[in-house]
């Protein structure tokens, strides 16, 4: 069935060139497994997990089953000052996937929400504290935390921010880690870039420490093309805020739940953060959802430090909704029962050296790989330089191949259930298109 003209207008999508969108609308209609279906009936290999969260792969029995049963008993509670079994249970589960450090998690209903908290978290940590004056936070060039004013402002995506001039005072950023002319074709972790955490040191002498909050970054930065963290950089970064008494935040809204071969990236580098955010693989993408997890230290503190009153002042109607933890039981159980992230683990050679073979093209000019993801920079084109990344992507999708891009990087982050003879078709049907549009 034909979308409408004025269908067309009525849906303004979200990041998404409208214009060229609605002049050839592709439009999925079912997902299973690996595969979504198009409304004519074509498959569809999933290599991108939708948007990078649906890490069990699409419709899964389980899942659907137990956001089914739920929307049937009870299809909305409030969580302000009431509650209900599923969200603390929910709560607990992901407690015992998360770092040993983490003990306690807030709800929120997406990874830019999940920003958003962290950032307030830190604040009132810092004020329960009697630091007042901490309230500046660092970000990173280059880095991805969603599309809330928080997560915009600590962001480093150019594009993202232009248009809206007046964002969060008091942010500085970071240097980001890529250095191609060192790194180009590192095998998982590059060897040379660990000094750019010092960029830290010369923020905290600026600025000082006292007026510093946190530290936001994505232990591998996924939005931007895919940088994976020097040897050695995450590690300088921990210690520099430990020393500094600054929050450290990890946005593990990608790298969560399996993506790098473990629960959370913070448990494969075993560099241990004081905040993590997590949205997406969360439900396995099945109902909107995000949550943060965070210290006792800083739960202990606003706990104690207000009594006979709200100790944070935040929260969404939606918090804790009941389908969402009724979905992220289900999923919890999917990665366990399937052992998925360890699947993750097992398939990175494999999913690496696949990657890597595509050196041989020489339109390539990088690729980064970490767990089930990796990145493909390609070289400028000539001929229309500004569309390389969207025609690849048509044509890979016209190829029955879902990809992503973002510049001139081709990103691949498929469902943790992927065979070793799907990554072959990802990789050859990729390769293909490349050499097509060039
Ligand atoms: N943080 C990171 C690292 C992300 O990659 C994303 C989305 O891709 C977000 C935050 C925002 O998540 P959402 O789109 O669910 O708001």
């Amino acid at each position: 069935m034909k979308i409408s003209r004025k269908e067309k207008n009525s849906y303004w999508m979200p990041y998404t060139d409208n214009r060229w969108f609605k002049k050839n609308p592709r439009l999925l209609e079912s997902a299973e497994g690996m595969y979504y279906k198009t409304e004519s009936g074509k498959k569809i290999l999933d290599a991108v997990a939708g948007l990078w969260c649906v890490n069990a792969g699409h419709c899964r029995k389980k899942i659907v089953e137990a956001v089914q049963k739920q929307v049937k008993k009870m299809d909305y509670a409030l969580s302000f000052q009431m509650g209900h079994n599923i969200a603390f249970k929910f709560a607990e589960k992901l407690v015992n996937i998360l770092p040993k450090n983490l003990n306690h998690v807030f709800f929120t209903n997406s990874g830019s929400e999940s920003v958003d908290t962290a950032l307030k978290i830190a604040l009132a940590y810092h004020q329960s504290k009697g630091n007042k004056t901490k309230t500046k936070f660092i970000g990173r060039s280059r880095g991805y935390h969603g599309s809330g004013f928080g997560g915009t402002s600590v962001g480093g995506i150019v594009a993202n921010r232009t248009q809206y001039s007046n964002l969060l005072n008091g942010v500085i950023h970071l240097p980001h880690t890529h250095i191609p002319s060192k790194n180009s074709f590192s095998w998982g972790q590059p060897k040379f870039g660990k000094e750019k955490a010092d960029a830290l040191l010369d923020i905290i002498n600026f600025h000082g420490k006292d007026n510093i909050a946190a530290v936001i970054v994505e232990p591998v930065a996924g939005s931007t093309g895919v940088l994976v963290p020097p040897v050695g950089y995450l590690e300088s970064l921990r210690k520099i805020c430990t020393e500094h008494d600054i929050l450290l935040i990890f946005d593990e809204v990608i790298t969560g739940f399996g993506r790098l071969g473990d629960s959370f990236a913070s448990n494969r580098f075993k560099v241990f953060p004081d905040i993590i955010t997590m949205a997406k693989g969360i439900t396995n993408a099945t109902v909107p959802m995000g949550a943060v997890g965070v210290t006792s230290e800083i739960y202990k503190s606003l706990y104690n430090k207000h009594k006979d009153t709200i100790e944070l002042f935040h929260g969404y109607t939606y918090s804790g909704h009941p389908l969402a933890c009724a979905a992220g039981i289900a999923t919890l159980e999917v990665y366990e029962e399937e052992k998925l992230f360890k699947r993750s683990k097992s398939l990175e050679k494999y999913f690496g050296d696949r990657a890597h073979a595509l050196s041989r093209l020489n339109m390539v000019q990088d690729i980064r790989n970490l767990g089930l993801v990796a990145g493909i920079e390609l070289t400028e084109r000539t001929k229309d330089p500004r569309t390389l990344g969207r025609d690849i992507f048509e044509e890979c999708f016209e190829n029955g191949l879902m990809v992503r891009f973002t510049g001139n990087t081709i990103a691949l982050s498929p469902p943790l259930i992927v065979t070793k003879d799907q990554i072959d078709i990802i990789f050859n049907k990729l390769e293909k298109a490349i050499k097509r549009v060039f």
